[in-house]
């Protein structure tokens, strides 16, 4: 079968390589490949700045956004040949440390999980993947192809769950204006639930044309770009940070009204300083009741919650998310960041060889 690899660490060494079949293990599931989603992650383990091979081994198979058709199925897996599922990505650390032993890998304490085609296991990009059935989540077949946006979902459903724990710290809070910032796939898909939840949406992002704007606008919600001064405008009551960049989250923390929460779901770069008035931060923090949280990863339950949000969603809103499908044959290209592109995806159906 043929897999994308790459040796981790090193820049350029990705490649499209001819690997055995694997074999599942006794209880596993075999999975063909459908399509596979392309991330900043996978951009960032591209480039050489993150990602880790399993112990011993020089290269790790990419790729963690899967969707794939079951090929074989042990009895009793409670999967059956043809049905569509994505593969969780975290597996629980070895200890296993308390969250993962609970099944909250999630929120694993130690460090020491691992996740498929990022951290120490291979990852979706393959022709063929084996799945422990206790990592597989079946996709609703009416989903098809859109099942490959699970993946991002599930960091969604994650950070509006947490968003929905904090605020029930108290009996009366009721926000009602949402920011989100970023409108790529992960902030388009956080705009989408809050608008499921009713919520007044802002999205705010760079760029004044291509697909977001209007992907934004048919939610329902309102688009805004460039200037950060707009969050003082909104005055959210939640912020859902999706893009990592300092002056936009720290226009978010200056800006959230009363009682507000900020989820920072975007990965910074490190080593920048940037000046910043943490006495002011902490001011603003106590005496608004604030809370500024961080949300990475999502368990079993997140991914049932994300399936719910893409089943109620509009099927045509979320097929235009996906700007670019690229097949295996040119599956260099799905690594190329093109002005445009929302969330591109490597398609393996009807390409295995
Ligand atoms: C993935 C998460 C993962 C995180 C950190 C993200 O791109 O979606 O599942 O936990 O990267 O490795």
């Amino acid at each position: 079968m043929r897999a994308i690899t790459v040796a981790p660490g090193e820049a350029g060494s990705v490649g499209l390589e001819e690997r055995p079949d694997p074999e599942p293990a006794a209880g596993e599931l075999l999975v063909q490949a459908v399509a596979l989603g392309v991330c900043g992650t996978d951009l960032e383990i591209v480039e050489g700045a993150y990602g880790w091979a399993p112990e011993g081994e020089a290269r790790l198979v990419l790729g963690h956004e899967s969707l794939g058709r079951v090929r074989r199925a042990p009895p009793g897996s409670g999967f059956a040949p043809g049905e569509l599922v994505v593969g969780v990505v975290r597996r629980p650390d070895p200890v296993p440390c308390p969250a993962c032993a609970g099944g909250e890998w999630d929120m694993c304490l130690n460090g020491l999980y691992t996740e498929r085609g990022i951290k120490q296991r291979h990852g979706y990009g393959s022709e063929l993947w084996t799945l422990d059935p206790r990592f597989a989540v079946r996709v609703d077949a009416a989903l098809g192809p859109l099942g490959v946006l699970l993946e991002p979902a599930s960091i969604v459903a994650k950070g509006w769950e947490h968003i929905g724990l904090i605020g029930a710290r108290t009996r009366t809070w009721s926000p009602r204006r949402a920011l989100v910032t970023g409108a790529g796939p992960v902030g388009l898909l956080a705009a989408m639930v809050g608008r499921q939840q009713g919520l007044e949406v802002h999205v705010l992002d760079r760029v004044q044309d291509g697909p977001k704007p209007e992907l934004v606008r048919d939610l329902g919600a309102a688009y805004h770009f460039g200037d950060v001064s707009v969050i003082g405008r909104i005055a959210p009551d939640i912020v859902f940070e999706c893009t990592g960049a300092e002056p936009v989250i720290l226009e978010a923390v200056r800006h959230t009204a009363r009682d507000g929460i900020v989820c920072l779901a975007g990965v910074s770069a490190c080593g920048r300083a940037t000046s910043f008035d943490l006495g002011g931060f902490n001011r603003r923090t106590v005496l608004g009741n604030n809370v500024v949280f961080g949300t990475v990863n999502a368990n079993r339950s997140h991914y049932e919650a994300a399936a719910r949000a893409l089943a109620a969603a509009d099927r045509d809103w979320l097929a235009r998310m996906i700007t670019r499908r690229v097949p295996l044959s040119r599956w260099r290209e799905a690594f190329e960041r093109r002005p445009g592109d929302v969330k591109v995806v490597i398609d393996f159906d009807g390409d295995v060889g």
